[in-house]
């Protein structure tokens, strides 16, 4: 009985699963047919793509670090385009996205919780979960996103949700066709390939990022930092990173690590159009990096048959303890640095001693980390 009530599978979203085959197939035929005869012109292609980006980082930017998880502030004209590009990806509303996603976050990899849960397999945490009425008892509750609810932009968006969805996706690829003369080929190209591949690129943060990849922060959920993955997704595939830290605006912390979301926040910020950027102390992301080695380092260790495994973890937690205090003392004398270096009445001498100290703890904590390194990959 129970085994029968289990196999019964929700029922289906016709509306979805019309939309995403539609547009799938239409993506995947008439494209590369019309390419074939037609052939699409260098300004529909480029059209196509600033599209997609428009559609992706209003997403990645606008839903989910700037809604969802309050990672900095936006000006009104900001939040205007990013409910319209919202609206142009076809991810319902503002409101409905960011709930689903705070869900995610509080409850990730619970199954029957998490709306996306990875550990449902890729198809279930990529597309599948929108395809059937999984959590229809929850569909209308808002009540962990009452904040954004104060934000007339969004209400208004939540409202006209469907009317910005029609006239996006059919408005602009017929203005750009009428202007450019080639109405089909911008509907292709700008209409439903872009679609196709904006909706598939942000699934990948559902599906992929809590699949392949590495996870140096935490291994308490699935998420994982993938470069690969941080490049179909505009900097959001560094998603280990982003569930240890949600707050943080950045994705990728590295300035060679492509995170285009975290460039535009920044941006925007540099021009005055968006504040209190939040990011999490360099500290406490050095200290969660060496939690991490040390758990993972313990893990393999306890696999281990040797005769002195007692006395190698106890060494490796000396390490560890002498690493963590190099990092207090450099941090502090970082932060000290930099305050000192503000204070315009504080004499030359004083900041040249502080600024040698500081020297000094920087390159013993660098050392200690080469030690720290050296010691955890013999058991990695
Ligand atoms: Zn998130
Ligand atoms: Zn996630």
């Amino acid at each position: 009985m129970q085994l029968q009530s289990m196999s019964i599978k929700p029922k289906l979203i016709w509306l979805n699963v019309l939309v995403f085959s539609i547009t799938f197939v239409v993506a995947l035929i008439g494209v590369p047919l019309y390419a074939y005869l037609e052939g699409f012109e260098t300004s529909t292609i480029i059209a196509a793509i600033i599209a997609l980006c428009f559609c992706e980082l209003s997403i990645t930017a606008g839903y989910h670090r700037l809604w969802s998880h309050k990672a900095y502030q936006a000006n009104i004209v900001v939040r205007f385009i990013y409910t319209i590009g919202g609206a142009f990806a076809v991810q319902n509303s503002a409101l409905h996205w960011c709930s689903d996603h705070r869900v995610h976050h509080h409850h990730v990899d619970e199954n029957d919780i998490d709306p996306y849960s990875a550990k449902r397999g890729f198809w279930y945490s990529h597309i599948g979960w929108m395809l059937r009425e999984y959590q229809a008892h929850r569909y209308h509750d808002y009540k962990n996103v009452s904040d954004m609810q104060r934000d007339p932009v969004i209400m208004w968006q939540h409202k006209h949700y469907l009317t910005l969805v029609l006239l996006t996706n059919f408005g602009i690829p017929l203005l750009f066709g009428a202007i450019t003369g080639n109405i089909i080929g911008s509907l292709l190209l700008v209409g439903f390939l872009r679609l196709v591949v904006s909706h598939h690129l942000t699934f990948c943060i559902n599906s992929l990022a809590h699949m392949w990849g590495k996870q140096p922060y935490s291994d308490k959920n699935t998420a994982k930092d993938n470069p690969l993955v941080a490049l179909l997704t505009f900097g959001e595939g560094y998603h280990n990173f982003h569930h240890a830290f949600q707050w943080d605006y950045r994705n990728a912390i590295k300035w060679w690590q492509f995170d285009p979301t975290k460039w535009l926040i920044k941006s925007l910020s540099l021009i005055g159009l968006a504040k209190n950027l939040k990011k999490i102390p360099e500290e406490k992301i050095a200290r969660s990096i060496a939690a991490q080695q040390l758990n993972k380092t313990q893990g393999s260790l306890l696999k281990l048959t040797l005769p002195n495994k007692e006395e190698i973890i106890a060494s490796v937690h000396k390490e560890y303890e002498q690493l963590l205090k190099q990092m207090s003392e450099f941090y502090q004398a970082k932060k000290d640095w930099i305050e000192i270096t503000k204070n315009q009445l504080v004499e030359n001498v004083e900041k040249s001693q502080l600024s040698q100290q500081y020297k000094e703890l920087k390159k013993q904590l660098s050392e200690q980390q080469k030690s720290w390194q050296s010691l955890i990959h013999q058991y990695a």
